[in-house]
């Protein structure tokens, strides 16, 4: 394959998609220059395009199928329900065994609300915060994502040119409302002082601070243990709610996360793989705060709808596959991670090229810098490592490897241990393009 030239099937589509949505493009994370190649089936770990190439899929839908394409289990649980209804108007028993299922594994949840997407469960978890505290205010990681609810998406981008010490709130969207900037403080990964000078200073504003542990957008550079115990504790002090943003960060372990780093959030967000490759988010914490969602007393603290949430065709999928991750699983998909993290960091050398692979268990980024990686602002690329970071996304293409532009992937429970030989061969040639 030579992108763009072996492509003109993707070139036609996007020719097509160009007149009717607006630079061709309906979710910005799928688009790069000139057009992106388009999907027509998956199976496994592997994706087949409109013009018919085959990759080994590392981005999984942006690390949501978690077990690759059309896994036999979770169609045949999917085509039963098609065939009972896909969506009612009324709840059924689907959600009461997904919501067993995620507080049986995760000590720090006693209650879950199910939503359609990572945004709107974020969402839900802010206004929690802010309806159970009284409080108006949230603090997040400066680079952070974690969806596009314009409180949750500020200084998502922030750049040099306006860097200061204590991070300042940046719109990342034009039109941002000032109240919104107002409304949140930012904090630099891993800086304990400054987490606890901005709790000292605004805690009796403060509803809650939002923290990934496993940041992806800010580099996939994990928070440390030492941090998260000192965020917690400044936390609880001042009366300010805790939320993890698991919608990646879920695929780590067992308990996710928080059962990796041992700290119980007040407010764990999910997404992604509970979905079982369908449409989802939770919001799920202690009963205490969960109860303001509570509609038995009339009217709640924070009334929540959503037409699809919940709907059973998700439901279970998400279902069958959270029953799929196994710890045993979870330990294999660790040990692949570990190899081709290791592969990749190898191959850095043997090519004399400057950069570093980073990530836990199945996820792993890339970055193309000689300086020490610690957070959002030790890795934002200059230009020569977006050039190369394009490069490289480009030269993975042509060898079969799906991964994001930015440098992201994420492995899936069908790679077997020749796929994982496969990837680290392909990326090291990618690498070695990018050297020469
Ligand atoms: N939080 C995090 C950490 C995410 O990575 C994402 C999406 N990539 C979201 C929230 C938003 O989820 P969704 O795309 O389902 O709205």
């Amino acid at each position: 394959m030579n992108y763009p030239e072996t492509s003109p099937e993707s070139a036609r589509l996007y020719e097509r998609a160009k007149v009717v949505m607006p630079g061709g493009n309906t979710r910005t994370t799928v688009y790069f220059d000139p057009f992106p190649i388009y999907a027509v089936r998956g199976e496994g770990c592997r994706m087949w395009d409109a013009d018919g190439h085959v990759y080994i899929d590392c981005i999984n839908n942006f690390t949501s199928m978690i077990h690759g394409y059309a896994a036999p289990s979770i169609n045949a649980v999917v085509s039963a329900q098609l065939a009972l209804g896909t969506a009612f108007g009324a709840p059924t028993s689907s959600e009461i065994d997904l919501a067993e299922l995620l507080v049986a594994r995760l000590p720090a949840v006693d209650q879950v609300r199910f939503t359609n997407s990572g945004t709107e469960a974020v969402m839900m978890a802010i206004k929690a915060a802010r309806a159970f505290t009284g409080r108006p205010k949230i603090a997040k990681i400066e680079g952070a994502y974690h969806g596009s609810y314009d409180y949750a998406e500020v200084s998502l981008d922030s750049r040099p040119d306006n860097w200061s010490k204590t991070p300042a709130s940046i719109a990342y969207a034009k039109g941002t409302p000032q109240g919104v900037l107002d409304d949140v403080l930012v904090l630099p990964l891993n800086d304990i002082a400054t987490a606890q000078a901005v709790i000292a200073e605004h805690g009796p504003q403060l509803a809650a601070i939002l923290i990934d542990p496993l940041p992806n957008r800010a580099g996939l550079i994990p928070a440390r243990r030492d941090y998260l115990a000192a965020l917690s504790k400044a936390a609880r002090a001042a009366g300010v709610l805790l939320i993890f943003d698991e919608v990646i960060s879920f695929r780590l372990g067992y308990s996710g996360a928080q059962g990796l780093w041992e700290i119980a959030p007040d407010l764990t967000v999910l997404g992604k793989i509970i979905g079982g490759g369908f449409p989802v988010g939770a919001v799920g914490g202690r009963a205490d705060l969960m109860s303001v969602f509570d509609p038995t007393r009339g009217k709640p603290a924070l009334p929540h709808g959503g037409t699809f949430s919940a709907n059973p065709v998700t439901m279970r999928a998400g279902l069958a596959s959270m029953q799929a991750l196994t710890p045993a699983v979870f330990e294999r998909l660790d040990r692949i991670g570990e190899t081709v993290r290791q592969g990749i960091n190898a191959s850095f050398a043997r090519h004399g090229l400057a950069g570093v692979c980073v990530g836990l268990g199945s996820l792993f980024r890339v970055h193309f810098t000689d300086q020490p990686v610690t957070d959002y602002r030790s890795v934002y690329p200059n230009a020569e490592a977006r050039r190369k970071l394009g490069k490289f996304h480009i030269a993975l293409l042509n060898r079969g490897i799906l991964a994001a532009g930015y440098g992201l992937f994420a492995l899936s429970t069908p790679m077997t241990d020749s796929d994982v030989t496969e990837i680290i061969k392909a990326i090291d040639e990618a690498l070695a393009e990018v050297a020469a």
